[in-house]
């Protein structure tokens, strides 16, 4: 199938991130090793926000499939066309979703893994209904208590878990967190697995580009990273 891009682009940044992809792999393998973990356990979210398709792309054909994004709007201008080209890809939503474009999120990604209040997970639950999907969505967990920063209160997660799973339905198989910038983040994800652990859910989204062998440490099932693929963002 034709990809509308320019020959030379994809060859530069071909290099580039699949290269940086590679080492990052294998970066995880050998952490998860030197904590007497599989490696194999971990999946690498590849953050492809603010990323142009055409830079997208050569990741995609490397054979990578695993990818985060967080607008709905920016995911459907890019993956609806993506997703065309190369089959099996799993879209992850990591930004905050408004019940307005519950939809548009349903319609185009895979998992959804910042479902944090009632609101949206009523919404979600009735637009999967709706559409006959039960897509896996993640809880997110504001650890840090940060005013400004979206996730349910770590009090109130248990109760909230229960809401989402056992009333409404989702197949909850996660909990996600974004450690505050400023903090040492190995407390939060060690906060997140024991939240995970009494409930009984088995995958862990924690970790980016700055953290990830840390969260691996923690037990991160599933490790998010842009900028260490892709180069900084502007
Ligand atoms: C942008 C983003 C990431 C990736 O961050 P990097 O530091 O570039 O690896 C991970 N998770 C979420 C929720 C994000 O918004």
């Amino acid at each position: 199938m034709p990809i509308t891009v320019k020959h030379h682009y994809i060859m530069t940044d071909n290099t580039l991130a699949t290269r940086n992809l590679a080492d990052i792999k294998k970066q995880i393998n050998d952490c998860a090793a030197s904590f007497g973990l599989n490696g194999a356990g971990v999946t690498l979210v590849c953050v492809s926000k603010t990323v142009e398709p055409e830079r997208i792309v050569p990741v995609l054909a490397g054979g990578h499939r695993v990818f985060g994004e967080n607008r709905v709007q920016e995911a459907l201008s890019k993956w609806v066309d993506l997703k065309k080209q190369f089959s099996g890809v799993e879209l992850h939503l990591l930004g905050p979703l408004q019940t307005n474009k519950v939809a548009h999120a349903v319609s185009v990604f895979d998992v959804i893994e910042t479902v944090d209040r009632e609101k949206l997970a009523r919404a979600l639950a009735r637009e999967m209904e709706k559409n006959n999907k039960n897509l896996p969505v993640y809880i997110q967990v504001n650890t840090g208590g940060e005013e400004q920063k979206a996730g349910i209160d770590p009090n109130e997660a248990d109760g909230f878990i229960a809401l989402c799973r056992d009333e409404l339905k989702l197949n909850v198989v996660g909990l996600m967190c974004i450690p505050p910038v400023d903090e040492e983040p190995s407390p939060h994800f060690a906060l997140l697995k024991k939240i995970a652990q009494r409930n009984n859910i088995k995958n862990l989204s924690m970790g980016m580009s700055g953290d990830f062998e840390t969260a691996v440490q923690f037990g991160a099932t599933h490790v998010r990273i842009g900028s260490a693929i892709f180069g900084a963002r502007n």
